[in-house]
């Protein structure tokens, strides 16, 4: 099957450069040819795909998402009369969501076990490319310790969802293999305390050095790479230290964190929007009150730090948390991102060709010849407007390996 898209315009992240009267070709999935219309041949039995009005661009890439957590504050009765299977569908609707907000590929943080990304693929329902971390490691009491002081465990391992504590350096290389084993694409450890968990702080470091370093060398062997929760200092550089490749929200960098991020081989994923919402959540009465008072207290310090990151020239990849925000929300962290002192392309290449370098997807972030055939369509130029990524109405056109996911405002 051969389809061409027709767009007024087509940007490409890498080179910011615009082409005007557009032409996309996809050939069985794949681009063959992205340019001018101008001097394309276009094959006779090809599908036209109208994109009149609107600039065409990769589909967008979020590095850091939850697709099983609802995205509605967190409420532990409903939690508690929640069962699994439940819990795993709901995956189902923010798949659409994250689509429908131009979001064709993404990294799960801890929650989707591989069996939903091996759905969206065999196409039981629409849905972003997905990796997968499955379950999100982190030391007893630490962040994704679900016990409660109550004594109940809210943290049930399902077959393909390894239990996510883990103490010491011979139990990190076993729960890694866990995890490799039920299909996980990247390893998810928990190196600081954070905001929605009840018994530890944001700013306290979490797991040893030696726990990370196991684990990273685990994953390593096995060709993974490990993305870090870390929002305290010290946390955060344990993770660089031993080799971690991402730091998720990086609430406390300082001059020495940003020298380790700045050998290329790490990159910095913000989430900003994502204490927002914690904030707003509470502000509707769906949030514990623990949670309040850590996000209105880490919201300020989380701007310097990431603001500190960009001026120095850390790489920063596009992440937003949503499951902790709904899920479709993902590009209002476009302009948090610009608020701080991003170029709009370089909002744009964070979630392009960045995020596609930084979590080692292939054929997404660009529309070359070879690329997946997923892009997108705004009405404008996003360049100069780059509130055009922000809302789900605004991105008009979707379209995943040549199939129109979605077409007009809903
Ligand atoms: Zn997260």
């Amino acid at each position: 099957m051969i389809r061409a898209v027709f767009g007024d315009a087509l940007l490409n992240p890498a080179t910011g450069e615009v082409t005007r009267q557009a032409v996309v070709i996809i050939e069985d999935g794949r681009v063959t040819k992205a340019g001018s219309r101008n001097g394309t041949q276009v094959p006779r039995d090809a599908e036209t795909i109208d994109a009149a009005g609107l600039t065409l661009l990769p589909g967008l890439i979020d590095c850091h998402v939850h697709l099983t957590n609802l995205g509605e504050g967190l409420d532990f009765a409903r939690e508690l009369t929640t069962p699994p299977t439940l819990e795993l569908m709901r995956a189902v609707r923010a798949a659409r969501r994250t689509l429908d907000a131009g979001f064709t590929a993404v990294r799960d943080a801890a929650g989707s076990p591989a069996g939903i990304r091996m759905a969206i693929d065999a196409g039981y329902f629409p849905g972003p490319r997905m990796f997968v971390t499955v379950s999100a490691l982190s030391q007893t009491g630490g962040h994704t310790d679900s016990h409660f002081m109550c004594g109940a465990d809210l943290d049930i391992p399902l077959p393909d969802r390894p239990y996510m504590v883990v103490d010491g350096v011979e139990n990190m290389r076993m729960r890694v293999r866990e995890v490799i084993r039920a299909g996980a694409d990247w390893i998810k450890l928990c190196t600081s305390g954070g905001v929605l968990s009840p018994g530890d702080q944001p700013h306290h470091s979490a797991l040893t050095l030696e726990e990370i370093k196991a684990a990273v060398e685990e994953a390593r062997v096995q060709g993974r790479k490990v993305m870090a929760h870390a929002q305290a200092n010290a946390g955060i550089k344990n993770a660089l230290k031993a080799g971690v490749a991402t730091i998720e929200h990086g609430i406390w960098l300082d001059g020495d964190a940003i020298e380790m991020m700045l050998d290329g081989h790490n990159a910095l994923i913000p989430t900003l929007v994502a204490p927002h919402w914690v904030i707003r959540h509470a502000e509707a009465g769906k949030m514990p009150a623990y949670a309040i008072g850590k996000a209105r207290a880490v919201i300020d310090d989380h701007k310097a730090s990431v603001k500190l990151a960009i001026e120095s020239g850390v790489k920063i990849a596009f992440g937003t948390d949503t499951g902790v925000g709904p899920h479709g929300s993902n590009g209002e962290e476009f302009l948090l991102m610009r608020d701080l002192g991003m170029t709009p392309i370089d909002c744009i290449r964070s979630a392009t060709t960045v995020a596609a370098e930084t979590i080692g997807m292939k054929g997404v972030g660009s529309l070359e010849p070879g690329a997946w055939g997923d892009l997108i369509g705004v009405p404008g130029d996003p360049v100069a407007d780059l509130a055009l990524l922000a809302k789900p109405e605004n991105i008009r056109l979707v379209v995943k390996s040549g199939e129109v996911v979605k077409s007009g405002t809903t």
